[in-house]
């Protein structure tokens, strides 16, 4: 058999039981498809492409069953300057901790995210969409000067202090995006 030279990712499982995956030290490394993402597809424009993931189970020192790895999307954010889409990247780590419920969580060392698993059946879909929701920037700006500077600029000296005081909040706007990513 000879393989594609394309990269061809397959998809991850949606639903699997953390406790034969620890038991194996299961390694998955793949993706996950981003239509699968009903949540994230709510608060971005679009998803570049899939989500990419790579975890692996096992146990910790303390005998507790972990997942370790990493989250990565590509993803189109609406920039609060120009109201135009913006490329923003997540990568984020995974450390979780599989519990069956929050009581069982508190006995998790304080770097692991407690994961509770019902039964036998773990989400994996819904845990790393959790994951990349929280990754994202609650709000977006383009680094570059995406609207003209004349547009925002109101502390010119010929303005009238009244068209200042008018606009405090656009001024501090301003202040704030110019600022954000330095
Ligand atoms: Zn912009």
């Amino acid at each position: 058999m000879v393989q594609s030279s394309r990269q061809q990712v397959d998809a991850i499982p949606k639903i699997v039981d953390a406790r034969k995956l620890v038991q194996r030290e299961q390694q998955l490394s793949g993706s996950v498809p981003a239509e699968a993402l009903e949540r994230l597809a709510a608060v971005v424009e679009s998803v570049d492409d899939g989500v990419q993931v790579e975890l692996s189970f096992g146990r910790d020192l303390n005998r507790h069953m972990v997942v370790e790895g990493r989250v990565r999307c590509d993803v189109q954010l609406l920039c609060q300057r120009c109201l135009k889409p913006m490329p923003e990247s997540v990568d984020a780590g995974v450390h979780w901790g599989i519990v069956w419920s929050e009581e069982q969580g508190k006995s998790l060392s304080k770097d692991l995210d407690p994961v509770i698993q019902e039964g036998d059946e773990l989400n994996l879909y819904q845990v790393l969409e959790d994951e990349i929701l929280l990754n994202l920037p609650m709000v977006a700006y383009h680094e570059e000067e995406c609207v003209p500077r004349d547009k925002f600029q109101f502390g010119d000296a010929s303005m009238e202090e009244g068209e200042q005081r008018e606009n405090p909040f656009k001024v501090l706007e301003q202040l704030k995006g110019s600022s954000g990513k330095s």
